[in-house]
């Protein structure tokens, strides 16, 4: 793991650095608390001090989240330490719960990943510090204290929300960690609890800058009717996870450098696949200094990174629906994709019971891969063959749940979507993208990316040079796509070709 030396990491707490947070935490010997550089308690004596590149190594360590700066705020990076695509895969596997039934999962955890248990292992140590049990183990303990800290959830449901699967457990966890019991971290507000039916509200800290303008401009132009609002400065949607419907709205908190979630949803086992969710949606795990600084190391890009500091590439809700949306942006605009897609919503979407319906413009649920499946036919206006091919990616979708899954190498996903009838190298690099967050994505053939190019070199390169151009923007591409979309006068990806 790459950590600065021991000098840099302690003058970075010393001066509360907050370009450390998130990509150091430091242990204290003295008192076996772990703390985010940004801690406003005394800092300790250099001798006292460990230095960790991760929560969880600091938990591996012994060390228990300090209750004053607390660790589980820090902006989550973890998911871009280094260039392992295997980690990120991983992490984002294990964000949505992949070791929290069962430790013994990681056999089937790296099986998944295409590797070998003792090579994730390794993998994991080298850019985590920490082993995927105890990554999986912080990350629960870490999301369970963000919830009896900030929303007046009970403690069973924080128990569920979090992964523990008993209330027992997480009592033990929580008693080995604290020395006491979850529920005495709480502090006033613990009287009434509330459901998380009535919403649950969290921040999430990124690592600034953040160009909240550019992601929020990006959602409203693609916004769906009935199912997406984008209003007065914040995103709302309606969600459908495991067949129960809910609702997520997200503002932007400049000055925390974060943003305010709140999430209503029947079933409190959802909320760290929603929470993790929201963070693809809106890129908040991306160590954004490090991405800028390589893109403008590159003469064309750098007057683009020096203009949009901070901009994010927004990931997708659902791959399903990301993948939908990118057929039907097939040769039309932004503005008529989104038509197409209010369309098919209204056909095929389900509707939100009228007891559920929290805000005027969330009426529908996005249509899933199984009703498309075993629709008869899909009443959309547009041409008979780009029909067949959204019927063939839900059937897709249907024989492989895994589809949008981070599976083995970008290459092979590529691949996998290329197989679906009328998928081609646009629309599964644009799939890659947005729907597994490849970091690495690059729609090379998109007609906004040519054009975006061509403004700043004079002559529009054709998709082959382009690509030889990107090849010193790696592993980062899908950042420096974003960068050229946003070039062109209106900001928009026009989609062409597939
Ligand atoms: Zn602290």
């Amino acid at each position: 793991m790459e950590l600065p030396d021991q000098e840099t990491c302690y003058r970075a707490l010393q001066t509360r650095d907050s370009r450390f947070d998130g990509l150091l935490f430091f242990g204290v010997t003295s008192t076996g608390v772990y703390c985010r550089p940004v801690c406003p308690a005394r800092t300790p004596q250099f001798q006292h001090c460990r230095f960790f590149g991760s929560a969880a190594a600091a938990q591996q360590a012994g060390f228990r989240p300090c209750l004053r700066c607390r660790p589980e705020t820090a902006p989550d990076l973890a998911s871009w330490r280094g260039t392992s695509n295997t980690v990120s895969r991983a992490l984002a596997l294990i964000a949505d719960g992949a070791l929290d039934a069962d430790d013994t999962n990681v056999a089937r955890l790296s099986e998944r990943l295409g590797i070998g248990e003792r090579q994730l292992r390794r993998l994991f140590l080298k850019h985590l510090g920490a082993s995927p049990i105890a990554v999986a183990q912080t990350r629960r303990v870490l999301f369970a204290k963000q919830l009896i800290h900030e929303t007046r959830m009970s403690m069973t449901e924080v128990a569920m929300a979090a992964g523990f699967g008993s209330v027992r457990r997480f009592n033990e966890v929580f008693r080995d960690l604290f020395g006491r019991g979850p529920s005495t971290l709480r502090g006033e507000h613990s009287a009434t609890a509330i459901s998380p039916e009535a919403g649950v509200t969290l921040r999430l800290l990124y690592r600034p800058p953040y160009d909240w303008d550019s992601i929020l401009a990006h959602l409203e132009a693609r916004a769906i009717p009935g199912v997406e609002v984008v209003q007065n400065g914040s995103y709302r949607r309606a969600v459908e996870v495991d067949g129960l419907i809910g609702s997520v709205e997200v503002v932007h908190l400049a000055l925390q450098h974060g943003l305010r979630v709140t999430i209503c949803f029947p079933n409190v086992g959802s909320l760290p696949a929603i929470v993790a969710r929201v963070r693809r949606l809106f890129d908040t795990s991306a160590d954004i200094d490090t991405i800028d600084e390589h893109l403008s190391r590159d003469p064309m890009l750098a007057p683009l990174v020096a203009q949009r500091p901070g901009l994010r590439a927004p990931g997708g809700w659902d791959g399903f629906e990301l993948a939908v949306r990118a057929i039907l942006g097939q040769q039309v605009s932004v503005a008529a994709a989104r038509n197409l897609a209010g369309h098919l919503v209204e056909r095929h979407g389900k509707p939100i019971p009228a007891a559920q319906i929290c805000h005027p413009g969330l009426t529908h649920v996005f249509p899933n891969a199984e009703g498309l499946a075993a629709a008869d036919f899909i009443r959309l206006d547009m041409p008979a063959k780009r029909k067949s091919s959204l019927k063939a990616l839900a059937e897709a979708a249907v024989s492989d749940p895994n589809l949008f899954r981070p599976f083995g190498t970008i290459e092979e996903a590529i691949a996998r979507f290329r197989s679906i009838r009328g998928v081609g190298e646009w629309t599964a690099q644009y799939i890659a993208l947005r729907a597994l967050r490849e970091p690495d994505a690059f729609p090379a053939s998109d007609i906004g990316l040519l054009r975006g190019a061509g403004s700043l070199d004079g002559a529009r390169p054709s998709p082959r040079s382009l690509l030889i151009r990107a090849e010193s923007w790696r592993p980062w591409r899908a950042y420096a796509a974003q960068h050229l979309w946003a070039a062109q006068a209106c900001a928009i990806p026009h989609r062409r070709n597939t």
